[in-house]
Formats: C-alpha cells, sequence, structure tokens
C-alpha cells in the first residue's frame, strides 16, 4: 500500500515538474488569497524568505531558475502566463528589468515593488575608466541607471529583502507582522554571515581579484576586494581580440593569482587568459540562478568565502 502511494506520488511529482517546467514550488491553489511574482533568481529568494507561514500566498517567478541576470532578456509566452492574476510584481529595479516596462502596461492593477529602493548605485565600468566612457558613448541603456548587481553586497541584499518585505506588508497589510519578522529572521542570518566573511576575508594578504563579468562591484565594495580587471563584461559579449589582449595585460600587471569565473558561464575564456597569465581559474558565485530554496543566498556566499579563502589566503 505505501509502496503504492510513493508510486504515485512519484508520477504526480513528474506531472507536475513536467506541466509547470519546475517553477511553481507554491502552486496555485483554491485558497490563494494575493499572487506575488519575482522577476528572476535572487528576487525570488529575498521573497521566499519572506512569505514562510503566511496563508494563501502564491509566490511564482517570472523567470526559468536557470536564467542568470536579465541584461537583454527576452520574454518568453512562459514567462508572461506568471503575469496572470499577479497582485505583487516584485522587481530588482535599477535598470535590470528594462524589458518589462512595456508589459507593465497590461498590468495597471498589479503593485510593483522594487527590492533596490534606496540603494546608492556605483556607476557601470567603476574600476573600469576606458570602458565607461565606451559605453556612454555608446548609449547604453544601464548607463544612467548604474550598475544594477545590488543583492551581491550583503550589507546592500539586507536592504533589499526590507523593501521586499514592506512592499508585501503594504500589498498584504493583514499579514504585515510575519513579513517583517521574517524579514527580521533573515536579515540576522545575513549579519551573522557578513560578520564571519569580514572576519575571514579582512586580514587577507591579497584583495586583487579579476571575475568573469560586472556582477561584483558592490562585492568587492563590501569586502575592500580590487576588481583588477572584468573579463566579459556581460553574458554573451565575447571579448574582442584587442580587449583580450588588453585583459592579459591588465591580469599580468596587477600580478593577480586568482581569475573567478562564475557558475553560470562558460569557463573557456577564463581557461584561455589562465593559460596566458598563470593565474589560477576560481568560481565566484553572484547568485542568479539555482535552486529554489531559501538557503540558496547564504548557501552561494559561504561557497563564494571558501573560494576566496582558498585563492587569496596564500
Ligand atoms: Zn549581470
Amino acid at each position: 500500500m505505501k509502496k503504492k502511494i510513493a508510486i504515485v506520488q512519484a508520477l504526480l511529482l513528474t506531472a507536475c515538474l513536467f506541466f509547470s517546467g519546475c517553477s511553481d514550488p507554491h502552486p496555485s491553489g483554491e485558497n490563494t488569497r494575493i499572487k506575488v511574482v519575482t522577476s528572476f533568481y535572487p528576487v525570488y529568494i529575498a521573497a521566499l524568505n519572506l512569505v514562510d507561514g503566511v496563508d494563501g500566498v502564491e509566490l511564482q517567478n517570472l523567470t526559468q531558475p536557470t536564467t542568470g541576470c536579465l541584461h537583454d532578456y527576452q520574454l518568453t509566452p512562459q514567462d508572461l502566463i506568471a503575469m496572470e492574476g499577479a497582485d505583487v510584481l516584485v522587481i530588482n529595479g535599477a535598470g535590470m528589468e528594462d524589458f518589462l516596462s512595456k508589459v507593465l502596461e497590461s498590468y495597471p492593477s498589479v503593485t510593483l515593488v522594487t527590492a533596490s529602493d534606496g540603494i546608492e548605485l556605483l556607476e557601470e565600468g567603476h574600476d573600469h575608466d576606458h570602458e565607461g566612457h565606451d559605453h556612454e558613448a555608446e548609449g547604453h541603456d544601464h548607463s544612467e541607471e548604474g550598475n544594477p548587481h545590488v543583492w551581491v553586497s550583503i550589507t546592500n541584499y539586507a536592504q533589499y529583502v526590507q523593501n521586499i518585505a514592506d512592499g508585501l506588508s503594504r500589498a498584504d497589510p493583514q499579514n504585515e507582522a510575519i513579513y517583517q519578522i521574517n524579514a527580521q529572521k533573515y536579515k540576522a542570518k545575513l549579519s551573522d554571515l557578513k560578520t564571519k566573511m569580514h572576519g575571514a576575508i579582512d586580514s587577507l594578504p591579497n584583495r586583487g581579484i579579476v571575475t568573469f563579468h560586472e556582477a561584483f562591484g558592490y562585492f568587492a565594495e563590501e569586502f575592500d576586494l580590487h576588481v583588477e580587471a572584468v573579463i566579459e563584461r556581460e553574458p554573451g559579449t565575447d571579448p574582442t581580440v584587442q580587449e583580450l589582449i588588453e585583459t592579459i595585460d591588465k591580469v599580468e600587471e596587477s600580478g593577480c593569482k586568482a581569475l573567478f569565473a562564475e557558475p553560470q558561464y562558460e569557463p573557456r575564456l577564463a581557461q584561455t587568459i589562465s593559460a596566458e597569465t598563470g593565474a589560477k581559474v576560481y568560481t565566484l558565485d553572484p547568485c542568479v540562478s539555482g535552486a529554489y530554496e531559501k538557503d540558496a543566498y547564504l548557501k552561494a556566499m559561504e561557497e563564494n568565502l571558501n573560494q576566496l579563502m582558498e585563492a587569496l589566503g596564500q
């Protein structure tokens, strides 16, 4: 009997995963009172912590958990299905979801919550003067908005969590107490993590890092690390041969012994530069994709700490 139930459960789970694209850990049900949609992974993970224990919340992510950053993202028809019946849409802001502005006109009653509200933005191309100017000359979308990767700093992410908690409280005032308590609990964990990371990173003798895209500006600022070069500014934009040569020169000049690839990208380019410069390849995770679980951000940062200690701790 137990076996039969297990088989049925397995089948149901498979069917559920098949039809939903695994994207919906809080499936819509009869007792859905409020539907909250998040734009992408780090926003979803923050919201997942905040809705814990709140009855009748359906939480859904607009994009697939494997998507990564939303630079130049094109919405799919499946993404738009997630918007059906949405009461609240939580976005990162700072130019990350430029593709949504048109879409939002079709959902005038949706409450928009911007997680990055009030967070001071770094300029894009920070630490990279000439690249920054190139950006401006091209009239790049993000040049006026600043670097959108605010959540990669734990301090900013705590603010991000609070902004989302406040937005959810406004949209669903009867559960304000739960959202705020969840925010306090989660922020306490983040604060502990930050203290632990400072304790380890602050005394590292080497502070120079070379990263794969511009995701680590805020992280570097938080822990006083120096981003000496960015190998590839954004996914899908390979550097030109000239840029590659410049990057190799920069890595050699900086004396950096560590290149940080991201789990979301092909390590090929980092390996090329590694072969040319002798610097070793490690991983830093900007927490833009992964499993839909509450501790995903904390785990990613713990692993980032391990990688940094291994790379810079000699
Ligand atoms: Zn990015």
